[in-house]
C-alpha cells in the first residue's frame, strides 16, 4: 500500500482567551485567535491597541494575564522564551557590530555547539541574497540588508514560527515595499508560520494572507485582505483599511433581498446580504462605498447613467492628478455637511478630467457598497 506523502503544513498558533492587563489597565482583552499553520498572518492596528502585546505572549517575553498558547496543539504558555520553537526579529535588528555577516548568521548554530555550518549560514544567506556580501560588517550594509541578515540569523534556528515585531518600521517607504514582497517571498520557500506586527494598512494587505485587525485590546475583524476591504465590519475596520466615503441613510423598507434606502433626496439601493447588521424598516445604517468603485459622468451627461446604478448628485470640490489616478473630493447633499466624497478614477485622458466647480453625477454598483451599523 503506498503512504500518501507527509504535506508541510507548517504549526498552528493558537490563543485561546489570553489577556493582559497592566494593575487597572487591561492592554489585550481576553482574545481567542487562530493562526493557520505555514500562513503569514498580520496583526495590524494603530499604536497601542495591544498587538506588540499579543506577541510578545506568543514568544514568552509576556506572561499573560489570563489564557493559554499553543504551538501544535502543545500548550507552551509556561514554557520561558528559549523553550519554545520561536523566534523574533525586531525593528532594532540587534545585529552584533563587531561580527561579520556570516558569523553574526552562525552565532545562533554555535551556540548550540554546532561545529559545521558553512552549508547552512551559505544557504540561509543565499535564501536572502546576502552570498556576497558575507565577509562585511553589519554597519556596511543598507537598512533593507541588515534586516534581512536578522531574518537569516533568526531562521536559521529553524524556528516553527517566526514573530516579526514592526521589523520595517526603520526602512524608507521604498526600501519598505522591496523587503514586503522580499519577506513573501522567503515566507512563501520556508513555509513556515510568519506573524508579523505593523500599524501600515498597506503593509499587512500585501504581504498577508489572514489580517487581524485590532483596536483597543480587541480583534475587530479577522480576514482575507480582500474580504477585510471589501467587506469591513466595523467603521474602524472600514476606516482603517483605505478610504470607506460612509453615507448615512434612512432605511424606507428592508423587506426585499434589495434594501431601499434614502439619504438626502436620492433612492439607494444595497443588497441585504452586504449588510453586517439586521437592518430594519424605519432604522438608520451607514452605507459604505470604497473611492474606486464610484464613477463620475458630466450632470449634462447624466441619461447616459446605465441603470441600475445608485446614483448621487455632487459637485467636484478638488481634483488632484497623482499618475496612476486622479483623486476627486466631491461635495454632495447625501453626505450632510460631512467629509466629501473621495472618487479615484484611473486612466483618463487629460482633457476628460473634471475641473472643480462641475457638477456631477456620482454613480455605483449597489453590490459594490456595503452597509454598517450607523
Ligand atoms: P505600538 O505599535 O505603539 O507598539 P501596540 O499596538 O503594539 O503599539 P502594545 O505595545 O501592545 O501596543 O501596548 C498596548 C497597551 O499596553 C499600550 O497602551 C501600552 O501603553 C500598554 N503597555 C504596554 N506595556 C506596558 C507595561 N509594561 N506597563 C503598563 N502598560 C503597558
Amino acid at each position: 500500500t503506498a503512504t500518501a506523502p507527509t504535506e508541510r503544513t507548517g504549526t498552528e498558533v493558537r490563543l485561546t482567551k489570553i489577556s493582559k492587563s497592566y494593575g487597572a489597565f487591561t492592554a489585550v482583552h481576553p482574545l481567542d485567535l487562530t493562526v493557520p499553520g505555514g500562513s503569514f498572518f498580520a496583526l495590524l492596528g494603530a499604536s497601542g491597541c495591544g498587538k506588540t502585546t499579543t506577541l510578545r505572549m506568543i514568544a514568552g517575553l509576556e506572561d499573560p494575564s489570563s489564557g493559554t498558547v499553543e504551538l501544535a496543539g502543545a500548550d507552551v504558555t509556561a514554557l520561558p522564551p528559549h523553550k519554545r520553537p520561536v523566534n523574533t526579529v525586531f525593528q532594532s535588528y540587534a545585529l552584533f557590530p563587531h561580527l561579520d555577516i556570516y558569523e553574526n548568521v552562525a552565532f545562533g548554530l554555535r551556540r548550540r555547539g554546532i561545529k559545521s555550518v558553512k552549508k547552512q549560514v551559505g544557504d540561509m544567506l543565499d535564501l536572502v541574497q546576502l552570498g556576497d556580501f558575507a565577509r562585511r560588517k553589519p554597519q556596511q550594509l543598507s537598512g533593507g540588508q541588515q534586516q534581512r541578515v536578522a531574518v537569516a540569523r533568526a531562521l536559521i534556528n529553524h524556528p516553527q514560527v517566526l514573530l516579526l515585531d514592526e521589523p520595517l518600521g526603520a526602512l524608507d517607504l521604498k526600501l519598505r515595499r522591496q523587503m514586503q514582497l522580499e519577506l513573501k517571498r522567503i515566507q512563501t520557500e520556508v513555509g513556515i508560520t510568519f506573524i508579523h506586527v505593523t500599524h501600515d494598512q498597506e503593509e499587512a494587505m500585501t504581504m498577508a494572507d489572514t489580517v487581524a485587525v485590532m483596536n483597543g485590546g480587541r480583534v475587530e475583524q479577522l480576514g482575507a485582505p480582500a474580504d477585510l476591504y471589501e467587506t469591513p465590519r466595523t467603521t474602524f475596520v472600514a476606516n482603517f483599511l483605505g478610504t470607506s466615503n460612509l453615507i448615512a441613510a434612512d432605511v424606507l423598507d428592508a423587506s426585499g433581498s434589495d434594501l431601499v434606502l434614502q439619504a438626502a433626496s436620492s433612492k439607494l439601493a444595497l443588497p441585504a446580504e452586504r449588510c453586517t447588521v439586521t437592518p430594519r424598516t424605519g432604522g438608520r445604517l451607514l452605507i459604505g462605498i470604497r473611492p474606486e468603485k464610484i464613477s463620475l459622468t458630466h450632470a449634462d451627461d447624466a441619461g447616459t447613467v446605465p441603470d441600475g446604478r445608485n446614483r448621487v448628485t455632487g459637485r467636484i470640490a478638488t481634483s488632484s492628478f497623482i499618475g496612476v489616478s486622479t483623486q476627486y473630493l466631491v461635495d454632495s447633499p447625501v453626505t450632510a455637511g460631512a467629509a466629501p466624497l473621495a472618487v479615484y478614477e484611473q486612466n483618463i485622458e487629460r482633457d476628460r478630467r473634471l475641473v472643480p466647480g462641475a457638477e456631477v453625477v456620482l454613480h455605483w454598483n449597489p453590490g459594490h457598497s456595503f452597509g454598517l451599523d450607523a
